[in-house]
């Protein structure tokens, strides 16, 4: 039996339409009643799922982000936490009008319009809004195109049908996506030699997890929208009077035109570590710096750069061309970035650290124990390097994200936001009540802030 079949049979597809691309489409890629993408396997030859299984970035068979990156970036020095590195980099845009459409430090968007303007590239596959659903794949060939597709779309996207759009017109292109969808568009074009001609970068994003549609609708809800009347959302507004952390959630209400925001960490589910939505197939990830990308870019979350409520980039790069993208830039004045070392790279992404890899070798060993299938992955199952403390919170989790979409479901049926919250609420105060900060803590921490902050308005004051 192929793997494939196990990734899909335990939920396990993250629906990222690697298989359907590699098999022209016989794989259909099919949006579920929970508000994700999962492959349909149903029909599907052998041989089909033998060749999605070479792709799929859950699948045994397909090869692993260690054997993918020596092959990609042999030359390039390694760590454990991040993959192989060239450059490492923590900034963002200098033009603090256009940083406001970018999720964090806009570095992502900027990099990929050097792309197209030094003739890189012919266009842009990545993420943004689509008539129905409300976020997808779509390409965009030109600057203009590209600068009106910014932010982060915390919402599922499938690129099955978008590489097939594309494959074979003689065009090049940079790859935008999370470390599974670059993973997998990487072994896709090991498979096809078209789209290996015409996939020129792979440009990936830092990721923590991905949500199910109902993460957008749930939010919009509690603003007062329900779900079949939700036009537009916003996952990242920011607020110049606050810290780059405390964004804000808006949404665009259908029958009135009407935008309605609200700061995300007052809304329920609105902490990330709190994983309302979050996808199964996430609760068996390792990579958390995008490792087979050719770049990768996420939010530097360290109090120096958080308070800035403009948002810092972390980067990593593995190409030399990015690399000397970065590098001008900063001559030029168009960016402005320091200099990391690999520690400080790794501890901007903290939370994602507990969560994939001590937290996965938690789940990997309470199922091994339960006798369910898992996917082969780079950390061993175990529970020796946590205490029985974390160990209770890491299942706790779990739970609340399994809830989540159950629950969301029912309210939905029943038309009532209530029978959501009133079934998570109770699971998130407890889960927060838990994981709640010592005053020793707490207090270091807006030390630490406050320290950022001072040093700031000193160094724009001279
Ligand atoms: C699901 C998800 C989870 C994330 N989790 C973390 C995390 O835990 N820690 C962290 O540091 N950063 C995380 N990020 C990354 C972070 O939110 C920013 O996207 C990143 O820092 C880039 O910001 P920017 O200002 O440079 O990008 P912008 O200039 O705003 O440009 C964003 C670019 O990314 C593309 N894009 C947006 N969403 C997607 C998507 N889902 N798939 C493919 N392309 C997309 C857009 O089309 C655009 O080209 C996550 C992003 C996503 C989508
Ligand atoms: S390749 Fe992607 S869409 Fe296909 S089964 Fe694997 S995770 Fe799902
Ligand atoms: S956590 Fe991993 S599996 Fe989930 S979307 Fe992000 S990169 Fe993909």
């Amino acid at each position: 039996m192929s793997s494939i079949e196990n990734v899909v049979a335990n939920g396990m597809c993250v629906g990222c339409g690697g298989c359907g691309t590699a098999t022209s489409g016989r794989i259909p890629i099919r949006l579920t009643t929970r508000g994700a993408y999962e492959a349909d396997l149903a029909g599907v030859s052998s041989a089909d799922k033998e060749i999605g299984s070479r792709v799929c970035p859950f699948a045994d068979e397909s090869k692993n982000e260690d054997e993918i990156a020596d092959e990609a970036f042999a030359e390039l020095q390694s760590d454990p936490r991040t993959g192989r590195y060239l450059g490492m980099y923590a900034g963002r845009i200098t033009d603090d009008k256009a940083i406001t459409k970018s999720s964090s430090g806009g570095l992502t968007n900027w990099t990929l319009t050097q792309l197209i303007l030094r003739g890189e590239v012919d266009g842009v596959i990545h993420v943004g809004s689509t008539e129905s659903p409300m976020f997808g794949y779509v390409v965009s060939h030109s600057v203009d195109e590209l600068m009106g597709r910014r932010k982060s779309q915390y919402y599922p996207a499938s690129f099955a049908d978008t590489l097939r759009g594309v494959r074979g017109n003689g065009k090049r292109y940079a790859f935008v996506g999370v470390p599974c969808a670059i993973r997998s568009i990487r072994l896709v074009v090991k498979e096809d030699e078209v789209l290996a001609e015409q996939i020129a970068y792979f440009v990936g994003i830092v990721c923590g997890h991905m949500k199910s549609m109902s993460y957008a609708e749930s939010f919009a809800w509690q603003l007062g929208i329900p779900p079949e009347e939700v036009e537009n959302v916003d996952f990242r507004i920011k607020d110049p009077e606050l810290t780059s952390r405390q964004y804000k959630f808006g949404a665009q209400d259908r029958r009135t035109d009407e935008w309605s925001e609200k700061q995300t960490l007052s809304l329920v589910g609105g902490s990330w570590g709190h994983a309302v939505f979050q996808l199964e197939a996430c609760n068996y990830c390792d990579d958390i710096f995008a490792e087979t990308a050719d770049v990768v870019f996420g939010d530097a979350w360290l109090s120096k750069y958080e308070i800035d409520w403009r948002g810092t980039n972390v980067v990593i790069t593995r190409n030399v061309v990015i690399d000397e993208i970065v590098r001008e830039g900063l001559e030029r004045g168009e960016i402005d970035v320091d200099i990391l070392d690999i520690d400080t790279v790794a501890k901007t992404q903290g939370g994602n650290f507990r969560h994939r890899r001590e937290g996965l070798a938690v789940r990997l060993a309470d199922d091994e124990k339960a006798g369910r299938w898992t996917p082969r992955k780079r950390v061993a199952p175990g529970y020796g390097h946590v205490d029985a403390e974390r160990v209770a919170l890491i299942r706790r989790r779990r739970e609340i994200s399994a809830k989540s979409h159950d629950m969301f479901l029912a309210a939905k049926e029943q038309n009532d936001l209530g029978v959501y919250i009133n079934a998570i609420k109770p699971l998130i105060d407890s889960y927060q009540q838990s994981t709640k900060m010592t005053f020793t803590t707490r207090v270091r921490n807006k030390a630490q802030r406050e320290f950022w902050k001072v040093v700031r308005r000193v160094r724009r004051s001279n």
